[in-house]
Formats: structure tokens, sequence, C-alpha cells
């Protein structure tokens, strides 16, 4: 027969670990799916005359998390979740990418989001070298230092609003025109004196020695420009890993899975947290608190409803 546990957590980052210390606090028979402990908590960071230090603000409450979790916890998969389905008695099937099946009272869905990528030549040997995918984590490194936008649409625009108070100078590019809310206060956001626009040009390379140096542009007639940056800021979008409850529960329009003030979601039973949800966070000490309040918004509503 199907093991059937009271609570399951996808993802072992800051919001799964705090969802998973409570229920596990509670003495709940939980499980944790995960191919990590810890997420993006382990993304590095490092720049040029920067002293070496922890970039991760939280990054010790979560490791703080992971060794309370670790020495209660019975049931670890080193798996992904490739499906949950809902019974005829309201419990969930969740089907693991490797095979096999278990099923629980509820679900609490902590799977992050992935940055959408470049795909160029440099982007991964410069990642956490001056290259970032997050604008509101590293922006206030580059104080004074000279730092490249790439992507477009509102992610773009708001690592802009974010940078140009702090950067020397920022260049722009823009290979395809992205769609934003506010055409007219993007456009006022372009025309600050300390950005220049590329639009139609195309990253061709990440450039440096042991950190960022610059950015290899081509244009629409083949001219290539080297632009000289320390730091490299790719800002398209992030994409929600909703994909196991996507049919289950409500997305808003990026893919986020919209929860409430206590991280249920549209489906009883299932509640969410962290970045992988409607609430702004891309932020370790937000997802440790959205990761507490689903863990308690569990245990209540396993309390209520096991027979
Ligand atoms: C691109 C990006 C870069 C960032 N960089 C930094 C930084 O350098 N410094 C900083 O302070 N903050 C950074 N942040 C912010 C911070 O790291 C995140 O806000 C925080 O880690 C989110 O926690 P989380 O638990 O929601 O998700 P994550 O930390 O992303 O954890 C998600 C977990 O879910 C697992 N998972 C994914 N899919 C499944 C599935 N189907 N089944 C089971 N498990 C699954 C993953 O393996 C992982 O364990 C960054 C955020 C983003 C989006």
């Amino acid at each position: 027969m199907t093991e059937r546990f009271d609570a399951v957590v996808l993802g072992g980052g800051p919001a799964g670990l705090a969802a998973a210390a409570y229920l596990l606090y509670a003495r709940l028979n939980v499980a944790l799916i995960s191919p990590d402990f810890g997420g993006k908590v382990f993304y590095p960071f490092a720049l040029r005359d920067v002293p070496h230090q922890d970039t991760v603000w939280g990054a010790s409450l979560v490791h703080e998390l992971a060794q309370r979790v670790s020495a209660a916890l019975q049931h670890h998969i080193l798996d992904t979740a490739d499906a949950v389905k809902r019974l005829d008695d309201g419990a969930f099937m969740l089907k693991l990418s490797q095979g096999g099946e278990i099923e629980s009272r509820s679900v609490v869905v902590c799977t992050g989001v992935r940055a959408q990528r470049l795909f160029v030549e440099g982007e991964m040997d410069y990642w956490g070298k001056g290259l970032s995918y997050s604008a509101i984590s590293h922006a206030p490194f580059f104080n004074g230092r000279k730092v490249a936008v790439i992507g477009g649409g509102e992610r773009a625009i708001a690592a802009l609003q974010i940078l140009i108070p702090l950067a020397a100078h920022i260049d722009y590019i823009e290979a395809r025109p992205q769609p934003v809310a506010d055409r007219e206060k993007a456009e006022a956001i372009l025309g600050h004196p300390r950005v220049d626009v590329f639009r139609g040009w195309e990253v061709q390379q990440i450039v440096g020695d042991d950190y960022v140096t610059g950015i290899d542009i081509v244009g629409v007639n083949g001219e290539v420009r080297r632009l000289p940056v320390e730091g490299v800021f790719v800002q398209f979008g992030l994409l929600p890993n909703n994909s196991a409850v996507r049919d289950l529960v409500t997305l808003d329009a990026f893919g986020h899975i919209v929860v409430d003030e206590n991280c249920a979601t549209s489906m009883p039973g299932i509640f969410a947290a962290g970045d992988v949800t409607n609430i702004c966070a891309e932020q370790v000490p937000v997802s440790i608190g959205e990761g507490a309040k689903a863990g308690l918004s569990a245990w209540r509503y396993v309390a209520a409803n096991k027979l």
C-alpha cells in the first residue's frame, strides 16, 4: 500500500526548510521531497576588491533550519515531484520523477523559481563573479561601478530603477522589444543620463579574467562592440517551478502560485511559500517567514481534517 503522510513539503530551500521545521515540531508524519538542502542559499557571489563575505542575508538561519530538519526528518526523498493529483477522499497522490508515488493529507509547495538564462559564451563562467540574475540581491555591491542590464520588460526596468542611484554607469541591452505596463515611465527611466540604451543589439559573450570585465554585443549590421563593465545583470524573467501543481491551483499571469495571507492556495490542503508564489519575495528572510507560515497553516489543516 502507498504510504500516506500528514504533510509533504516540495523543495528544500529556505521556504521548504522552514515549513518542514514547523511540521516536524508538530510531530506530524512528514516527507520532504527535494534534490538538495538549501536551495538558492548556495548561489555563489564574489566581486573584485570586495572582501569575501557571506552575501546571502539569512543564510545562517537556513543552515540552522537544515540541521534542525535533518535531525528530525525520517523521510527525505532525494527527488523532485512531477505531478500532484487529488484523490477522492481529499488527500493527494504525488508522482516522483524517478518513479514511485506517495500520498499525503496536505502538500506544501516551496519549489522556487529559475532565472531565464542568456545562453551565451562566458555566462556560466562568470555567474557569481560579476554576473547576477537578481538585481535586488546584488545591486548594492556595484556601488560606483559600471554595469550592464540585459533583458527587457518589467524585470529589467525594475533592475534599472534599483541600479541607477548606485552604479556609475549602466548599459542597457534589449535585443527584442519587450512589453511593459507603463511605456512612458519606462522610457523616462531609460532616458537617465547615466544609462546608454542598445536596442536591437544581441549579447555575444561575457568576457573577463577572474571576474567580469566586459560584454561583447553585436548590432544588426554585424558591428561588434565591447562594453567595459564589472557587473552583468541578466534580467529577463523568473520561471516559477509550478509544474507539479499547475493543474490544481490558481496561478497568476507569470505562473506564480496565488496564495492568501495564510499561504493557502485555491486548493484546500495545498499550501505554498517562497519565490514560487505571488508574494513578493526573492529574498531569503522573506521566504523563511512565508515557509514558516505555510508550515503552520498545513499543521492546522491536518489537525482539523485528520480523522
Ligand atoms: C535568480 C535568483 C538569484 C538569487 N540570488 C540570491 C543571492 O545570491 N543572494 C541572496 O541573498 N538571495 C538571492 N536570491 C533570493 C533567494 O535566494 C530566494 O528568494 C530564496 O532562495 C527563495 O527560497 P525558496 O525556498 O522559495 O526557493 P529556492 O531557494 O529556489 O528553493 C527551491 C527548492 O525547490 C527544489 N525544487 C524545485 N522543483 C522541485 C520539484 N518539482 N519537486 C521538489 N523540489 C523541487 C529545489 O531543488 C530547491 O531545493 C535569488 C533569487 C533568485 C530568483
